[in-house]
């Protein structure tokens, strides 16, 4: 069963069950003890959960008024996990939160507050119920993220999600694409096609492993890994 290290966030019930259904190991991972090339070293893959802005000085911004910092050392931790997967090959699934660090990571810049930043945009902020859908996706055909969720797609490109997001990719980092959008134009997923697995998404499918709506993308992270370290 290969071992899928999660960055901690604040609630992790979800991503951890999701990993398990998948077929996984969930490891939650956290700053200090070792380096993200030793933790990538021991593990089959890496996720990305959750959680508040990215300082927007590592995009080379001036902070929104609506700024909400992640806690302390999050960012530095997994921009560097986040780094070393890329350059590693390491299977990747970066969701939310996770996605927005992925991407500074790699060079590119966020839009940082939906509501004020984008005119016409749709509501992207329902907290509750976790797994609400709050809007539709237009998944890019020919993209790895369409081919795992083809069962899940009407007219093979819309897809319904959750939303819990204030902020979206804005520059999409060099070596990656765009592979879903709302119909407001907000970035909702980006892979790395050169990569073996490095998959991004805005919504949070791990709210629906009762259910299963997006299990293929935890089940397809699962597989990556094993083929890494078999
Ligand atoms: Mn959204």
């Amino acid at each position: 069963m290969p071992l899928i290290a999660i960055a901690q966030n604040r609630r992790m019930s979800d991503y951890v069950e999701s990993i398990r259904r998948a077929g996984g190991e969930p490891v939650e991972v956290v700053p200090g003890a070792e380096t993200p090339e030793q933790i990538l070293a021991r593990v089959g893959g890496l996720m990305l959960t959750g959680g508040g802005d990215v300082d927007p000085s590592l995009y080379g911004d001036p902070p929104h008024a609506t700024f909400e910092a992640a806690e302390t050392g999050r960012d530095q931790f997994e921009i560097a996990l986040s780094r070393a997967a890329v350059a590693g090959g390491v299977p990747f699934l970066a969701i939310c939160r996770g996605m927005q660090v992925l991407n500074v990571a790699m060079g590119g810049t966020l839009v940082q507050d939906i509501p004020s930043q984008i005119t016409g945009a749709l509501d992207h902020s329902i907290r509750e119920p976790r797994h609400h859908i709050a809007h539709e996706v237009w998944i890019s055909k020919g993209s790895k993220l369409s081919a795992l969720l083809a069962d899940h797609m009407e007219d093979g490109e819309t897809c319904h999600v959750n939303s819990r997001h204030h902020q979206a990719v804005k520059q999409v980092a060099d070596g990656f694409v765009v592979t879903a959008t709302s119909p407001d134009g907000v970035v909702e997923a980006m892979e790395m096609p050169d990569a073996p697995f490095c998959i991004a998404v805005q919504w949070h499918p791990e709210n629906f492993w009762r259910t299963g709506e997006f299990r293929e993308l935890f089940q397809g992270l699962v597989q990556a890994a094993n083929n890494r370290t078999k």
